[in-house]
């Protein structure tokens, strides 16, 4: 398949995946297409894939509709296989990664302003989304992808090879918001949800100076919590924690799946505090209003982050020995693994082993 991959641009491939056929079915073995490698483009050969909640979200229709059958994964690794003749950021044989996002407009203000994770016509997704040449694009859960050079990132040699696709989502996810409401020394930050983000949310924050706290349903993962770098656990199933907690934190970063009682969780900050969702149910979230008035609270949102802040995030993880936790699955057990995030029984990130795949 890698010889088809290294043919003349404009040349279509077709690689190994793993599909969705539609919302309701499990996911299958497959082949999906990938475009020659233009001027400006890279050939990935994928070595890591991160299992996200977001995959699950979307292939399962529960954001809207999506195009099937869907390849779906935004937090790829691997090796660079071929470059462009105008590629001057990536060589061949470099660690790369590949986020969120394949694309965007590059001309409309937020991207001019290096943030084009807000790019005004809409970021191109790495699954799912119309690419600018008119083609559906599929994502990493395979065992190549081509992208545009500005859309790769330097994986540092620090990060564990295995370990570095989770930070290309819910690194670079966790890493925006803590760094945009400036968490650090000082500062004291709620963590809600100790999954695949909440648990790099942790590490990062911890990392930044932050003093950490995290609301996770059950007491269960407490271990884990401290040993990630908080100094304080409690459970969202004791409403004793919402009482023992109150006017206590400046900011709340929120990475639950589900909707969640907003108001009571905008009760834990104090004055000026901020509650950032990051989290991405597909119900909406009710803020009562009153619920913001008395310590003149803010309530937000945050998506993924621009290139180069996923690319600040990734040296900052290297510098701190930032990795998530992972269990390295085979391809055949994503319809497992899926399952096994939907009932929160992951620790904290699966990652697909894509040598399985080929
Ligand atoms: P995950 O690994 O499943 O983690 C979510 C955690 O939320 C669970 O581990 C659990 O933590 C908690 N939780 C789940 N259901 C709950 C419920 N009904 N009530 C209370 N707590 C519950 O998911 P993830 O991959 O970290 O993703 C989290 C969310 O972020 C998803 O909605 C995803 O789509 C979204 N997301 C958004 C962005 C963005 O750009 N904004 C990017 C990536 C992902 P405990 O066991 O500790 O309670
Ligand atoms: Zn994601
Ligand atoms: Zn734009």
């Amino acid at each position: 398949m890698s010889d088809r991959l290294q043919s003349p641009e404009g040349i279509i491939a077709t690689v190994n995946a793993i599909a969705a056929p539609s919302a309701a079915e499990p996911l299958v073995r497959s082949t999906i297409e990938r475009r020659g490698v233009g001027p400006r483009d890279v050939l990935i050969e994928i070595r890591y894939a991160g299992i996200c909640h977001s995959d699950i979200h979307a292939a399962r229709g529960e954001w809207g509709p999506v195009p099937y059958p869907l390849t779906v994964g935004h937090e790829i690794v691997g090796v660079v296989a071929e470059a462009g003749a105008e590629v001057t950021r990536h060589a061949v044989g470099d660690r790369v990664g590949v986020g969120c996002m394949v694309n965007s407009c590059r001309e409309c203000a937020n991207c001019r302003a290096g943030m084009e994770q807000y790019c005004l016509k809409g970021n191109t997704q790495t699954y799912g989304s119309v690419d600018r040449d008119g083609t559906v694009t599929q994502g990493g859960y395979s065992t190549h992808v081509v992208v545009d050079q500005d859309f790769v990132l330097r994986v540092p040699e620090a990060i564990p090879y295995e370990k570095a696709a989770p930070l290309l989502c819910a690194g670079i996810t966790t890493y925006s918001p803590l760094a945009h409401w400036n968490a650090g020394p000082g500062k004291k930050v709620a963590v809600v949800g100790m999954g695949g983000l909440g648990h790099l949310a942790v590490k990062i924050a911890a990392a930044m100076g932050a003093e950490v706290t995290v609301l996770s349903q059950t007491l269960g993962k407490k271990g884990d919590g401290l040993a990630f770098g908080a100094t304080d656990y409690h459970a969202t199933s004791d409403p004793a924690t919402f009482e023992a907690l109150k006017h206590t934190f400046d900011l709340i970063i929120n990475t639950v799946s589900a909707p969640i009682d907003m108001a009571a969780y905008l009760g834990l900050l104090r004055l000026d505090g901020t509650l950032v969702s990051v989290g991405a149910p597909p119900q909406p979230l009710a803020v009562p209003v009153f619920s913001l008035f008395a310590n003149r609270l803010s309530f937000a949102g945050s998506g993924i982050g621009s290139i180069a802040e996923t690319q600040q995030m990734l040296d900052f993880c290297a510098e701190h020995g930032i990795a998530p936790e992972i269990e390295l699955i085979d391809a055949g057990s994503v319809n497992e693994a899926w399952e096994r995030v939907l009932t929160s029984d992951v620790r904290y990130r699966f990652v697909i082993d894509i040598d399985t795949l080929r």
